[in-house]
């Protein structure tokens, strides 16, 4: 990944309504936002000039802001067109596109009824979100320091950027002890995704993936259970307990970032990536290409 800061690039970003060169795209540090966290994000991918499942990502961000009890001042067309309008006016046809909106500066106190609701838009290359030969091999997950929270703990349905805090304490420590991600646990101990990406396991050719019940059910998960099961594959949502990774043979995990990525270790735990994992991968990647049709 370039070592270029994210706030020194050329190109343009969509702040309320209009492009913006891209180092003018800043806000106060008096902002409700990076104070309280009142703060909801997308991360979509434009694979040759399409954003895969725009309307659903969009649709997501606003539910999540929602959730927070605010309203985007921008229709879900609007922000799907101004999406796409971001990719092309930076001239990317396969690119990451990150939406996020947030509270302003009117108000810093808990309370934040008249705040100003902004939404900014940028989009940046973006390869691959592990290193491509760490994605062959599987990658290593560490056990992460903490859990998912309870949905009567945190608004666990947004995509909300305070959700976040532990997991990039957990994926710091998982990368300084030299693992590629964390696994992290849900509040009542049952396995729940990776810091930024839902997980499956595979046990005698069928496949077996924690129920979306306090972490984001993913826009890749739904598609890949799709891809699975058009290919008569049989999986299963549930709760599924750690003591039980030994009986699967296979890991990996899914997300916009991670896309279908196998998994060779979580914690003392080994996989091997096998046919299940390569060829979902490889589905995947041609589902967003436009080479497969939906399931
Ligand atoms: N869980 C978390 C915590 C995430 O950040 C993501 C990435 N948005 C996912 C799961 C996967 O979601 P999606 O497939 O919609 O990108």
């Amino acid at each position: 990944m370039s070592l270029v800061p994210f706030d020194d690039r050329d190109g343009w970003i969509w702040l309320d309504g209009q492009f913006t060169p891209w180092r003018e795209a800043k806000v106060h540090v008096l902002t409700h936002g990076l104070h309280y966290a009142s703060a909801v994000f997308e991360g979509e991918r434009m694979y040759g000039g399409e954003i895969f499942k725009l309307t659903e990502h969009t649709e997501r961000l606003v539910k999540s802001a929602e959730i927070l009890d605010f309203e985007i001042p921008f229709t879900v067309a609007q922000i799907d067109e101004a999406c796409k309008a971001t990719c092309a006016r930076n001239a990317l046809r396969d690119c990451y596109v990150r939406p996020i909106a947030w509270r302003g500066s009117e108000t810093i106190g808990v309370s934040a009824h008249d705040s100003r609701i902004h939404l900014a838009i940028a989009a940046w290359d973006w390869p691959s979100y592990f290193k491509p030969e760490e994605k062959a091999r599987g990658i290593r997950l560490a056990w992460a320091k903490y859990a998912r929270p309870s949905p009567q703990t945190a608004p666990t349905g947004s995509k909300a950027a305070g959700l976040y805090m532990i997991c990039t304490i957990s994926k710091h420590i998982a990368e300084r002890e030299g693992y590629a991600d964390a696994m992290m646990l849900d509040w009542r101990g049952f396995l729940a995704e990776a810091t930024g990406a839902n997980a499956f396991f595979v046990r005698d050719g069928v496949i077996h993936t924690p129920t979306p019940d306090c972490f984001l059910d993913g826009i890749t998960r739904r598609s890949v259970i799709a891809l699975a099961r058009a290919k008569g594959l049989e999986v299963v949502e549930r709760h599924i307990a750690p003591h039980e990774l030994p009986g699967f043979s296979e890991c990996f995990i899914t997300g916009t970032a991670a896309e279908v990525t196998p998994v060779s270790q979580i914690g003392e735990h080994r996989f091997t990536p096998g046919s299940i994992s390569l060829s979902l991968m490889d589905d995947f990647a041609r589902l967003v290409r436009r080479q497969l049709q939906p399931a």
